[in-house]
């Protein structure tokens, strides 16, 4: 059995009290879209591991990927060497992302890559000889990962930014996109965006923004004419334009990149999490020639960034594994049918009176309460009803991984369901 007296007293957790630890569940192994606990118990899973886990777990493909790549080289440092699994995975980033974006930095996470593209927006406007041009703006709700930078935009709520008042750089914030993503848009859903750049754009560097879907601030899905007016003014005022998809990208909304639901292409794009297919951790910051010829002009002459792991090939061999199973799997259709069976399943629930609002989008589903979930109580629920759902605050959701069936999604929707009916659902606050 595993030791998890050690684990609560040694082991930090995601967002965990060491001294109050909630309970964690030992996972001896996982395949497919199952996770079997150390006792037998296996759970059909919700999460895809935080958005990664895309094609289910222990996939032989995947496996086989990392297993040649093992036999060639682990590892070798990306200074003054390459390898071809780098070549391949940076060839079809280029290829199948928005147009334009094609260089390409391989960051070692989500975070590490939003700080790789704010030192490129910085680096741009220094070169260009607007060294002013060095904050950020942004919307309240966005999350875009926990390193200091990526932090300073992160929500100021919900990224305590309190806390860390005395280190974070203070960056510009207008509210959230207003409209839902299938509500009408307004133009004076701009407004506030628009003075803010009009007075302040010789002090912005870039807007950094996650596309179409706010993830882990708050869940929220936003109307595509936002990102498209988003992107005219950054134009208009001659600001860059970061499009963190660290989230959303690979098929997660229904298109292959959110930025495709506007039709726009960023000047700087972040993705991370689904690229390894949820097995390595691995980022990419792609942007285009002219940022990255204006960044090489400058005074530095190169880009200021470099870690040690960059391009790490196991990771880019399993990333093109990954990439290669979307297309043989038909993402697009196994995104389809979950939207169709989140709706089925997850839409009759926004009649229970504790439910706020219920919205679905591509391979999400969002159940919104009114009240905090008390953590421990519905995670217990949940594993015992033999799913992995794992809420936050007043958001209970689904991101399963696309290879998730029918009765998968059925059975997740159930567990929820039978939660709201729970009599003693006891939410906090
Ligand atoms: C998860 C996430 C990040 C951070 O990625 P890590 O790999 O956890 O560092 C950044 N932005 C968005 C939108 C994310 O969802």
């Amino acid at each position: 059995m595993m030791d998890l007296k050690f684990d609560q007293t040694h082991i930090w957790h995601p967002y965990t009290s060491l001294t109050k630890p909630l309970p964690v569940y030992p996972v001896s192994r996982a395949y497919e879209n199952k996770i079997v606990l150390e006792d037998g118990r296996y759970l059909i899973d919700g999460m895809s591991s935080w958005w990664a886990a895309i094609h289910g777990y222990n996939h032989p493909e995947l496996n086989q990927a990392i297993h040649s790549q093992t036999e060639k080289m682990s590892h070798v440092m990306f200074g003054g060497l390459t390898h071809q699994p780098a070549i391949d995975l940076c060839k079809k980033l280029v290829e199948l992302t928005p147009a334009g974006l094609d260089k390409v930095f391989l960051a070692d996470s989500g975070s590490i890559s939003v700080e790789v593209a704010i030192k490129m927006a910085v680096q741009y406007w220094h070169s260009e000889g607007k060294p002013q041009k060095s904050k950020l703006l942004t919307v309240r709700n966005g999350y875009h990962g926990d390193t200091f930078a990526a932090m300073s935009v992160c929500d100021p709520v919900n990224g305590m930014h309190n806390l860390f008042n005395k280190v974070l750089q203070k960056h510009h914030f207008v509210e959230s996109p207003a409209a839902g993503f299938k509500q009408s848009f307004t133009p004076e859903a701009m407004v506030e965006m628009e003075s803010r750049l009009a007075r302040y754009h010789n002090e912005i560097a870039a807007i950094i923004i996650e596309p179409i879907v706010q993830g882990a601030g708050g869940m929220r899905f936003y109307h595509p004419q936002y990102l498209t007016e988003l992107k005219r003014l950054c134009e208009r005022y001659d600001v860059l334009l970061i499009a963190d998809e660290i989230a959303t990208g690979f098929g997660r909304t229904g298109k292959l990149f959110a930025c495709e639901w506007a039709n726009i292409s960023p000047d700087i794009l972040c993705l991370g999490k689904a690229l390894t297919g949820g097995y390595m951790t691995l980022a990419a910051t792609l942007t285009t020639e002219k940022v990255a010829n204006g960044i090489c002009k400058g005074q530095a002459g190169v880009f200021m960034h470099g870690p040690t792991f960059m391009g790490n090939p196991l990771a880019c061999a399993v990333a093109n594994a990954a990439i290669s199973l979307l297309f043989k799997n038909d993402w697009a259709l196994q995104v389809k049918q979950i939207e169709n069976w989140l709706n089925e399943w997850l839409q009759p629930l926004a009649d229970y009176p504790q439910v706020d609002e219920v919205r679905v989008l591509g391979a999400i589903g969002v159940v919104e309460l009114k009240n905090p979930v008390d953590m421990q109580k519905i995670q217990a629920h949940f594993v015992d009803c033999g799913v992995w759902i794992r809420p936050f605050g007043r958001l209970v959701y689904l991101m399963p991984p696309y290879i998730s069936q029918r009765a998968d999604i059925k059975r997740l929707a159930k567990a929820i369901k039978s939660w709201l009916e729970c009599p003693n659902d006891k939410t906090e606050g």
